[in-house]
């Protein structure tokens, strides 16, 4: 449930109540709006009697339940659209954000070849893995730490911010040590685990739908890591499996307009798992934007021959520089800016 303290509530009063909502078993989670504040009462607990109470208390308006099974993830728990601070770099709240890179991480030439590709089209945020997680075992698992440090060496080279994956919870230290926002791959959306694991950096996270996660559920997997205290979250829908298979995955754009309404986390698109097809990349960037998508997550790779993962999918670097011209069109008329 939610209380809406009165206009002009003081601090004093603020923290009044949200010591009694600790005291009954509950957490709390405060939301400091230009005119009200709002407390989230969250946990396991039955709420009726506590509602029932801070309802009749002096300096609270009203006492609203949270109807939707993700509560710190709702709209109505947080009216504002989050913006999610990736070392300066601002993901939602207007603006499109595009991070890209290679799947993997392959080399440090190759990474600084990207990277320096990718900063002159104007990309501000580089992703590559170095841990993959692979669905056959004997294909390429990444480059681990070597990998996280030729990473760093082409941030601190170009500037742009780090992305990249985590696949096992015995890394997060290294992880958080290393980029500037971990991954939660497809495979993992629902590893609750490591989930928490994540949530306890406070480092921004970018959590990917599973390939069978429904839109309720992958909020419930958001809200497993904001309510570890950890409130910087961005969403990515890849792709659902599906009938179809003429592409690798079926882009659910519904769920990101449904997103767009349930929750004010950022909603990013990966079009490059979500076809798995280069000619279709840029078409869907477009369509991702136009349905209210904060950005796009998109492989890119100098050479997607060579590439080690991905290729077929990924967009060379004179595909990526027309697809930002192409996303910058669109999102003119969505009244965002790039
Ligand atoms: C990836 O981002 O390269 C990846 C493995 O994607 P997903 O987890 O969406 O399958
Ligand atoms: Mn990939």
């Amino acid at each position: 449930m939610i209380i809406v303290m009165k206009q002009g509530t003081t601090e004093e009063q603020v923290r009044e109540i949200a010591a009694l909502v600790e005291k009954l078993g509950f957490t709390p989670h405060l939301s400091r709006g230009e005119v009200r504040t709002i407390i989230g009462v969250v946990g396991a607990k039955d709420k009726s009697t506590a509602q029932q109470m801070f309802a009749s208390m002096e300096t609270v308006e009203s006492v609203i339940p949270i109807l939707k099974p993700f509560k710190l993830a709702s709209t109505e728990m947080h009216r504002e659209p989050t913006v999610v601070d990736v070392d300066g770099e601002k993901i939602g709240g207007g603006k499109i954000s595009i991070i890209a890179g290679p799947c993997s991480v392959e080399s440090e030439e190759q990474i600084l070849r990207i990277a320096r590709g990718i900063k002159e089209c104007g990309g501000r945020l580089l992703r590559g893995g170095a841990y993959k997680p692979r669905t056959s075992p004997y294909a390429f698992q990444g480059l681990e730490e070597e990998g996280l440090r030729f990473l760093r060496q082409a941030k601190d080279e170009t500037g742009l911010k780090i992305v990249t994956e985590i696949v096992a919870i015995g890394d997060t230290d290294l992880l958080a040590e290393y980029a500037d926002m971990i991954q939660i791959g497809a495979r993992n959306c629902q590893n609750y685990a490591l989930i928490k694991a994540v949530g306890q950096t406070k480092k921004p996270v970018l959590l990917k739908r599973g390939m069978a996660t429904t839109v309720k559920e992958f909020l419930q997997a958001a809200e497993y890591i904001l309510s570890e205290g950890n409130p910087n979250v961005v969403l990515c829908e890849r792709g659902i499996r599906t009938f179809e298979d003429s592409t690798r995955n079926t882009l659910d754009l519904n769920a990101v307009a449904l997103m767009k309404r349930w929750t004010h986390l950022p909603v990013l698109v990966d079009p490059s798992h979500g076809t798995g097809v280069r000619e279709l990349v840029i078409p869907m960037s477009r369509a991702s934007i136009a349905a209210g998508a904060d950005g796009l997550l998109v492989e890119v790779h100098d050479r997607p021959e060579e590439a080690f993962s991905d290729g077929p999918q990924s967009l060379k670097l004179h595909n990526f520089a027309e697809c930002i011209r192409e996303v910058a069109k669109i999102a003119a008329v969505m009244g965002r800016s790039m």
